[in-house]
């Protein structure tokens, strides 16, 4: 029995899914397996729980537990979830990865995709549940899919046991037949229940030009013009990243400031910015949301130029109307009679500035949500009526060569959009403004694809491997790696010695031993615990020779972080500028080779280059000053320096004795310790490893100075920027190759 607010009863009552209520629990008391799809809001992440502990499912066997992509829905859901029981956070709780409120009365727990998957490394069965929600899962991340795979297999072998578990996949959208149509994954098809949702027409409004670079100034002179110009309503604005929803926060706080203590009138203000955009009789075309296929195209005059007159509305008379307003460049006048209530929402922001967003903004405001891709599915801000839509996401990429991850900007799929756009028609008839024309919309990805298609699997193997899955070919994944990725990445763990190697046995070929499933070493279960690709864990474990670890912590920060010296090369507008230029690049060069070293560490190349950036840059305090006099990038520095810290404190929890700690005043290496430096980059790289050709060996003049490499047939070369052009040992190992003018190979480092 659940006691809740009148309130909250009633809010509830007004979503889709109770009227559900019954057909899911019927569905889930008959299966094993349910999948639950229903548009963003229609109430699954919070009462799906709820409909489970009042048909009793968290008794003395087990607690419903419910897995979220993201920390911020993780926390803020069970917080919401407890408020509507009227429960406290001792019951309904969360746990992520490094805090949680978890409690021994916790009923309904819900936590990140990376969590349950530890769960599962400590107890298979996962019997402290006695069902799992599987939430978001049409955002495919690698963890969510793993983690269906797994559970195909625990729900069976619990009800076979006795001790029955059920499992709930919730998705936004319909595509879900990765789950269901996958014979492999789930022999009988799981039933697909549909939530329907009451959706009021979005008006999608498509850029005509579409801004390359500054989206995020664009994004902001289209807030104001909303704003100034449209009828009251929440804005929700999607960015992709902290510092753009910041920059953007604030240049919106200073152009229409909203201040607490001061009485705004609220009617007059409201009304004075409806009357604006009524007055001229405003029409607004409707495009229902299932129309998205039929697209508008842009056929709008083509001399408008500014703001939202570029959009093709069909001619609606809103260009007209917001035509007047000053260019792009013009800096908005801050004008506090029409304030604006900004609020900014990503996934590392405070819970407590997160729950801000649900709230009602201040009387006579208009509520802002500046946000990043949190917001499209994760969480649903009531009273929404304008979606701006930046049409980028940043993305986690793996660079396959050298297996290390980054974060870059793209493009959105079309059925991300969508869902964006979407955000705007919960509660009334609403506009989405998308700052890309509708012909970069056509060439957009129809779905996002599953994380795990893009990227190598060495990592995941690992962690598979920990998890004592040794056929990992053999493992139902959603939508599998292909097997020369999972084959690869198998021969790059045992080549580390993270995997056993298999016997030998007569005349198996390559494909048929990597099916032998390969159980972990004892090296692989320390290599599983660095949060680096499988090549640079290696280099941790190896670490503590000789003192090395401090060394090989920094080496690994700087090789995973990007660019971190400052590039020069780009085109000066005048001539003092191209002097001022050469001076740095001169300047650059000139440090580079000082960090280089001498005697001994000349032969860590590019690396002790890293090392001795980063040492010298520490041991200055870190300043921005210190970086950009001496070619370095700032940001760089910053993000090797967090990634310093994290490492540490992995070496320290795998290894109790290791001791080790951030020196900001760090000694450069000894002689012998670069000799032990070289010996445990080269056992992190050593399918990089390249030969110069020799002089008599020259056959054709393409190949002077070049090297050899056992996967290509040209030849590759060391980069006139690296430390080791002039030296050209005779077998060097490499970070990266990247083609140019030529093949060059980057992060290079001597070995003999
Ligand atoms: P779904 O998971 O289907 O996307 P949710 O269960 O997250 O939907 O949300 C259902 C409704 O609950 C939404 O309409 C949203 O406005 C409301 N809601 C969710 N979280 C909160 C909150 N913290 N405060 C107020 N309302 C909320
Ligand atoms: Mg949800």
């Amino acid at each position: 029995p659940v006691d809740r607010l009148p309130e909250i009863q009633e809010a509830r009552l007004r979503l889709p899914i109770l009227a559900e209520e019954q057909v899911i629990m019927e569905a889930v008391r008959e299966n094993e397996c349910v999948v639950l799809c229903g548009e963003t809001g229609s109430g699954k992440t919070t009462q799906v729980p709820q409909f489970l502990y009042e048909a009793g499912y968290a008794s003395s066997v087990g607690i419903i537990g419910v897995t979220e992509p993201r920390r911020v829905a993780a926390i803020s859901m069970s917080q919401r979830v407890a408020k509507e029981m009227n429960l406290s956070t001792g019951v309904v709780s969360y746990q992520i990865r490094f805090e949680g409120n978890v409690t021994k009365d916790t009923k309904i727990k819900f936590m990140t995709d990376g969590v349950l998957l530890k769960e599962i490394q400590r107890d298979f069965l996962l019997q402290k549940y006695s069902v799992i929600i599987i939430d978001e899962a049409h955002e495919r991340s690698v963890y969510t899919d793993i983690l269906i795979g797994l559970l195909s297999r625990i729900a069976p072998l619990r009800n076979r046991r006795g001790l029955p578990m059920k499992l709930i996949i919730m998705s936004a959208t319909l595509r879900v037949e990765d789950f269901t149509e996958n014979q492999r994954l789930f022999r009988t098809p799981p039933p697909v229940i549909k939530v329907e949702t009451r959706q009021f027409p979005v008006t999608v409004h498509f850029n005509k030009r579409t801004p390359m670079e500054d989206y995020t100034g664009e994004t902001f002179h289209k807030i104001c013009k909303i704003h100034r110009m449209l009828p009251a309503g929440g804005i929700l604005v999607f960015l992709t990243g902290q510092a753009e929803v910041h920059s953007v926060c604030r240049r919106l706080r200073k152009a229409f400031p909203y201040r607490p203590n001061r009485e705004h009138t609220g009617e007059t203000q409201i009304s004075k910015t409806s009357r604006r955009a009524t007055k001229k009789n405003v029409c607004l075309p409707k495009i229902s949301l299932d129309n998205y296929s039929a697209l508008p195209v842009d056929e709008g005059d083509e001399d408008c130029q500014a703001g939202i007159d570029e959009d093709d509305g069909e001619g609606s008379d809103l260009e007209l109307e917001l035509g007047d307003h000053p260019d792009n460049d013009a800096e908005e006048k801050s004008d506090p009679s029409i304030p604006l209530y900004v609020l900014p929402l990503y996934s590392l922001l405070a819970p407590e500035q997160q729950a801000k967003v649900f709230r009602p903004p201040p009387a006579g405001a208009r509520l802002c949500v500046v946000a990043t891709n949190v917001a499209e599915t994760s969480l649903t801000i009531p009273g929404i009526k304008y979606v701006v839509d930046c049409g980028r996401v940043k993305k986690r990429f793996y660079d396959r060569v050298t297996g290390v991850s980054s974060f870059k900007v793209t493009w959105i799929s079309q059925a991300s959009a969508n869902q964006r756009a979407g955000r705007a028609g919960r509660t009334e008839a609403g506009h989405c403004y998308r700052l890309y024309s509708s012909a970069v919309f056509g060439d957009f990805s129809l779905f996002s694809e599953a994380e795990i298609t893009r990227r190598p699997v060495d990592d995941l193997v690992l962690q598979m491997k920990d998890l004592n899955i040794e056929k990992v070919v053999n493992f139902p994944f959603p939508t599998p790696p292909s097997g020369e990725t999972l084959i690869s990445a198998e021969q790059l763990l045992i080549s580390l010695g993270a995997l056993e190697e298999p016997p030998r046995r007569g005349r198996l070929n390559e494909m048929e031993r990597a099916r032998l499933s390969c159980p972990i070493t004892p090296l692989g279960r320390a290599m599983a615990a660095f949060p680096v690709s499988p090549r640079y864990a290696k280099m941790l474990a190896l670490g503590r020779q000789q003192g090395c670890m401090p060394y090989i912590i920094t080496i690994v920060s700087a090789m995973t972080v990007r660019e971190i010296f400052e590039e020069y090369d780009r085109p000066a507008g005048s001539e003092e500028e191209s002097s001022r230029l050469a001076g740095k690049k001169a300047r650059s060069f000139q440090m580079r080779r000082l960090w280089a070293g001498q005697g001994q560490s000349l032969l860590l190349g590019d690396l002790m280059v890293l090392l001795g950036a980063v040492g010298a840059c520490e041991f200055a305090g870190c300043s921005q000053q210190f970086c950009e006099g001496n070619g370095l990038r700032y940001k760089a520095i910053l993000e090797i320096r967090r990634l310093r810290g994290q490492l540490t404190n992995t070496v320290n929890s795998v290894c109790a004795d290791a001791g080790v700690f951030v020196d900001q005043k760090m000694a450069p290496p000894t002689d012998g310790q670069v000799v032990y430096l070289r010996q445990i980059v080269l056992a992190g790289l050593g399918d990089h490893l390249a030969r110069r050709v020799q002089n008599e060996d020259l056959l054709d003049p393409k190949w002077r100075n070049g090297y050899k490499t056992p996967l290509l047939d040209e030849p590759v070369f060391i980069h006139p920027s690296s430390a080791l052009h002039k030296t050209l040992p005779e077998f060097v190992v490499y970070q990266e190759i990247v083609e140019t003018t030529k093949m060059y190979m980057r992060g290079v480092c001597g070995v003999q």
